[in-house]
C-alpha cells in the first residue's frame, strides 16, 4: 500500500534530517515537494492545497517543539496533516443500532467490489459482533451477481435470501425485510445492482430502495485504484443518495493513495472499511492512524514526537538551552534530562520507538543499562544538598559516602552519576565554544 507515496514523502524527509534548524525557506521547500508528492499521488488539488496551508502555519508557527529534531517535527506535522485530510484519529464505527433488521444498503459501480465486501462485512459483524445477518442481492439485470452473492453466503455461512426469478429489485427488497423480520436477523445487507457507468436508471432504482428499506447505513462501495474517478462517483452518489460512509476496495494494490486521501475532504463521508484483498476476511476498518503511518513509513518518530510534545515545557526548554549556551550543566540539569527520559518511557521506551534496535537494547539489559538505573541515578542526585548539586567538586568523599547511604547504593554508584555527569558537561562546554549554530542542535537533542 502507498508505495509510490511513501518513497517521495521518505525523499523529502531524508533531505531534511540532519539539519539542525529549519529556516522558513527549508519549510517552504519540503512543502513545495510534499504538495508534488500529494499530486503525483493524485490527491484532489484542492484537498492538496488545504493541506499545504494547514502544514506550513504548523511549520512556521509558534508551535515548534524544540525539545525534538525540527525534521522530526515537519514529519510530525505532516502525519498530522494526513490525518486530518483523512477524516480523524478515530474510526467511524458502523452503526447498526435500529430496530431489527438494521439494513445496510451497499452501492457502488459495477465491478468495484460491492458483492465481495457484502460478504466480507457479513463476516465482520457475524464473527466479531455477533450478530445474524443476511443477504440479499438485488441485481435483476446480472443473475451471475445473485449467483456470486449465494456463493459466498455458504462459503461464510452467512443466510442469502433465495432467488426467485424475475422479481424487480423494489419487490426483492420488500421480500427481504419481511423475511429477516420473521426470521429474527439482526442485521440485512442489500447488495444493490452496479452498472458500468453511472446513470439515471441506477440512481432512481437505488434511491427507491433505500426510501423502501430506510437504512441505518448506506455505504459507497469504490475501487481506489481508480483515484479520482472513484471520488466523483462518491460526490455523484451522495447527490442523489444520503450515504452514511464509503468502503474503498484494493486499496492492498493502491501504490498512490489518491482516492483515499481526497475522499473524505471531497464528499464529507467517513471512509469506514479498506478492501485488503480477495479474500472474505480481507476488510479492514479504516484507521487513520493506520493509514498515515503506512504513508509515512515513519510511525517511530510521530510516536516520539507525540511523546515529547505532551511533556514539553517550553520555559524550562528555553531556560536550558540559555544555560547551555553559557556552557553550564550542573546535576540539577542532569535530573531533568533524567526526567524527560522517564516521561518519554523510560531508556525501553526511548528505543522501542527507534528502528531496528532490538538487539542493541537486549545487549543493555545484559550489561544491567535499564530503567532502574535511572531511578537510581535520580535518587543519588536527590540525595545531594543543593549547593552540591550546583557544584559537585564540593564532593568530598565523606559527602559521597553520605549520598550513598541516602540513596541506598554503593559510593561506586555515585561516582558513576559524577562521571556521567561531568562527560556531559564538557560536551556541553564544548559546544557552547562551538557557537549559536551547534547549541541550537545541542538544545534540539
Ligand atoms: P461488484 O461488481 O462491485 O459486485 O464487484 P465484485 O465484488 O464482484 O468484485 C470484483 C473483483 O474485485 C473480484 O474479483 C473481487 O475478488 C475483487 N475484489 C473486491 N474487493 C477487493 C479488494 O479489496 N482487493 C482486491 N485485491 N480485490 C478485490
Amino acid at each position: 500500500m502507498f508505495e509510490a507515496l511513501n518513497e517521495r514523502l521518505t525523499g523529502v524527509f531524508d533531505r531534511i534530517t540532519g539539519r539542525g534548524a529549519l529556516s522558513e525557506k527549508d519549510v517552504a521547500e519540503a512543502m513545495r515537494e510534499v504538495r508534488v508528492a500529494l499530486l503525483e499521488a493524485d490527491v484532489a488539488l484542492p484537498v492538496v492545497k488545504e493541506f499545504i496551508a494547514f502544514a506550513t502555519e504548523r511549520a512556521t508557527g509558534e508551535e515548534v517543539i524544540r525539545s525534538v529534531r525540527p525534521a522530526d517535527q515537519v514529519v510530525k506535522i505532516v502525519y498530522d496533516g494526513l490525518i486530518e485530510m483523512l477524516g480523524g484519529e478515530e474510526p467511524v464505527p458502523l452503526n447498526t443500532n435500529a430496530t431489527p433488521p438494521a439494513v445496510v444498503l451497499m452501492a457502488g459501480l459495477q465491478g468495484s467490489g460491492k458483492t465481495t465486501t457484502s460478504a466480507k462485512l457479513a463476516l465482520r459483524l457475524t464473527k466479531f459482533d455477533r450478530k445474524k445477518v443476511m443477504m440479499a442481492s438485488l441485481d435483476t439485470r446480472r443473475p451471475a451477481a445473485m449467483e456470486q452473492l449465494a456463493q459466498l453466503g455458504k462459503q461464510i455461512d452467512v443466510a442469502v435470501l433465495p432467488i426467485v426469478a424475475g422479481e424487480s429489485a423494489v419487490q426483492i427488497t420488500r421480500r427481504a425485510l419481511q423475511s429477516a423480520k420473521l426470521q429474527g436477523f439482526d442485521v440485512l445487507i442489500l447488495d444493490t445492482a452496479g452498472r458500468i457507468t453511472l446513470d439515471e436508471g441506477l440512481m432512481n432504482e437505488v434511491a427507491e430502495v433505500a426510501e423502501i428499506s430506510k437504512p441505518v447505513e448506506t455505504l459507497l462501495v469504490a475501487d481506489s485504484l481508480t483515484g479520482q474517478d472513484a471520488v466523483r462517483t462518491a460526490a455523484a452518489f451522495h447527490a442523489r443518495l444520503p450515504l452514511t460512509g464509503l468502503v474503498l476496495t484494493r486499496a492492498d494494490g493502491d501504490g498512490r493513495g489518491g482516492a483515499m486521501l481526497s475522499m473524505r475532504a471531497v464528499t464529507g463521508l467517513p471512509i469506514k472499511y479498506l478492501g485488503a484483498g480477495e479474500k472474505v476476511d480481507a476488510l479492514d476498518v479504516f484507521d487513520a492512524r493506520r493509514v498515515a503511518g503506512r504513508i509515512l513509513g515513519q510511525g517511530d518518530i510521530v510516536a516520539l514526537v507525540e511523546k515529547a510534545s505532551q511533556d514539553l515545557d517550553q520555559a524550562k526548554a528555553e531556560k536550558m538551552a540559555r544555560k547551555l549556551a553559557k556552557g553550564q550543566f550542573d546535576l540539577d540539569d542532569l535530573a531533568g534530562q533524567l526526567q524527560q527520559m522517564k516521561r518519554m518511557g523510560g531508556l525501553q521506551g526511548i528505543m522501542g520507538m527507534l528502528p531496528g534496535v532490538a538487539k542493541m537494547k537486549s545487549q543493555m539489559a545484559e550489561s544491567g543499562v535499564d530503567d532502574r538505573m535511572i531511578l537510581r541515578q535520580e535518587a543519588i542526585i536527590s540525595s545531594m544538598t543543593k549547593a552540591e548539586r550546583k557544584k559537585p567538586d564540593l564532593l568530598n568523599a565523606s559527602r559521597k559516602k553520605r549520598i550513598a547511604a541516602g540513596a541506598g547504593v554503593d559510593v561506586q554508584d555515585v561516582n558513576r552519576v559524577l562521571k556521567q555527569h561531568r562527560q556531559m558537561a564538557d560536551v556541553v562546554k564544548q559546544m557552547a565554544r562551538g557557537g549559536p549554530k551547534k547549541m541550537q542542535q545541542m538544545a534540539a537533542m
